[in-house]
């Protein structure tokens, strides 16, 4: 088995969850005792979202490199990064170290294109939702239209998600602001919904929406085992 490199801690309520999935994924893949080899460094996630929303990607970038490094000399054989937000450094992150980077929009297209679907909607922090980094691979390497919420619904995704979910508050309200904006996504063409921020799944599930739903966490956390057991 390969050793699995979490870069963590954004927010470590998400980071629970792909310790919780690689687990439990090993464990139904090999049986008995098994669980994941793996190694996570975990951030200080006041300081990311600080220098997030002051615009310091070359920092963040710079913070990254040295997690996925530090990994690397700890013994991982493969990188994630645990955050839809932070693989906007992904390109620069990979040239940096010597073992594979797994992409979450890459493994997170695999499951769009198993379902032989066209469009999708996205749902994440404003700077996925905007920014060109996500979407724009989606599009230019795997051939998927991705729509967005309007601008006011995007405010409200990207609230929930920083006010709440990364502080692991869970509130009725804003999982039913959630389907409505689903909903539209839905009405706009979407035959799918990415769920593009790893804490989006502790407010939304399946069961709540019929539209179909792509849960990044468990993608990614999924991926990374069928790589890390191959
Ligand atoms: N975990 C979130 C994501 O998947 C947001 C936290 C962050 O800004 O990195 O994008």
């Amino acid at each position: 088995m390969k050793k699995i490199g979490l870069i963590g801690g954004m927010s470590w309520e998400s980071s629970l969850e792909y310790y919780r999935i690689i687990n439990e994924t090993v464990k139904q893949k090999l049986g008995g005792l098994h669980s994941a080899e793996c190694i996570m460094y975990s951030v200080d996630f006041d300081e990311i979202e600080k220098l997030q929303h002051q615009g310091k990607w070359e920092d963040l970038t710079k913070i990254m490199i040295d997690c996925a490094q530090r990994l690397e000399k700890a013994g991982a054989n493969v990188i994630i990064i645990c955050t839809n937000t932070m693989h906007k450094m992904a390109g620069e992150v990979e040239s940096s170290i010597n073992i594979p980077l797994l992409h979450i929009a890459d493994a997170t297209a695999e499951k769009i294109k198993e379902k032989s679907f066209k469009k999708v909607g996205l749902l994440g922090t404003k700077f996925t939702m905007e920014e060109d980094f996500y979407k724009g691979r989606l599009i230019e390497k795997h051939d998927i239209e991705v729509i967005v919420p309007n601008s006011e619904e995007m405010q409200i995704v990207n609230d929930i998600i920083f006010d709440e979910l990364c502080l692991g508050i869970i509130k009725e309200t804003s999982k039913e602001q959630y389907k409505k904006i689903i909903l539209n996504l839905a009405e706009k063409g979407a035959e799918g919904v990415i769920l593009g921020c790893t804490e989006i799944p502790l407010l939304i599930k399946q069961e709540d929406v019929e539209v179909p739903l792509f849960d990044t966490t468990k993608i990614h956390a999924e991926f990374a085992v069928d790589y890390a057991i191959k």
